[in-house]
């Protein structure tokens, strides 16, 4: 047991996607996350054929393999944006990103689901990712869209599980869609994975389904339980603490999927990737 847990960050690309892999591998990653486009930026420069080539390279050169890369979409992107404009604007970087997840190879593509901003109900909200992901799937082939979990902070919806299954429900293809758990953001949206391990991660199989998830987002916290805000910290010194990641790293349904790093100091991630590992022997 334990040998089958792909560990790793999500590592910078500047300078290019073919340094994330340099920069997973530097660290004892098995596993990475990664922008592949300026992520505070609407439009990037498409990717290039050299650097398309020297990351499947870097990746092949690290042993890194695709199926526990996650690269995550840019901040800026809202499917369930209430305003036409939003609507645009995010639909077509969407849409870029699947395409340059494509181009590298890459196997799903992670995002926050969206936000209401105070103007459509939830349901309303819902309906429009779900109505996104079902165009942007269909204009590509091989990416899985993986819905991440949020905290709920402000109007962002996805802190409950039964949204994520709401949005699955609505997606047609159910191959190419799932769900990547944020362990932070889990607890600051009320599923006490601290004290109620079983309950917490039941909830997750009762009502997404563990054959949807996707990825792990390992993050200690800052916030309390149910505090629905989004407050990373180093894995062990937040409110999780050790005894929570112990046992996860002990649990075979977080196995053979990425689990990746988003905790705030990246000179320890080596460091809390040793560590994680030393818990799963
Ligand atoms: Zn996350
Ligand atoms: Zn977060």
């Amino acid at each position: 047991m334990g040998n089958n847990k792909f560990i790793g960050a999500h590592v910078s690309s500047s300078g290019g996607v073919e340094n994330a892999p340099l920069n997973a591998a530097a660290i004892g990653a098995n596993a990475f996350a990664l922008f592949t486009k300026n992520q505070r930026q609407w439009v990037s420069a498409p990717l290039t054929e050299k650097s398309i080539r020297l990351f499947k390279e870097n990746c092949e050169r690290g042993g890194l393999d695709p199926a526990y890369i996650l690269p995550h979409d840019s901040y800026l992107i809202n499917l369930g944006s209430p305003e036409e404009e939003g609507q645009e604007k995010s639909r077509a970087a969407f849409l870029d990103e699947m395409k340059r997840c494509e181009q590298l190879g890459l196997k799903m593509l992670n995002f926050h689901p969206g936000s209401h901003l105070k103007k459509i109900s939830v349901e309303e909200c819902l309906d429009k990712i779900a109505d996104n992901i079902n165009w942007a799937l269909s204009l590509t082939s091989g990416v899985t869209a993986v819905i991440e979990n949020t905290a709920g902070q402000g109007s962002n919806v996805g802190n409950r599980l039964e949204e994520l299954r709401y949005i699955i429900d609505r997606v047609e293809d159910k191959s190419r869609v799932g769900v990547c758990i944020d362990t932070c953001h889990f607890y600051s949206a009320g599923y006490d994975i601290v004290n109620d391990y079983d309950a917490a991660f039941g909830a997750l199989e009762s009502i997404v389904g563990i054959e949807y998830l996707r990825g792990i987002h390992l993050n200690d916290t800052k916030k309390p339980l149910a505090s629905r805000v989004d407050r990373h910290e180093v894995v062990g010194t937040g409110l999780l603490g050790l005894d929570f990641f112990k046992r996860f790293m002990q649990d075979s349904r977080f196995d053979n999927i990425p689990i990746i790093l988003e905790t705030p100091d990246e000179t320890r991630w080596a460091e809390e990737i040793a560590l994680l590992r030393s818990f799963s022997k």
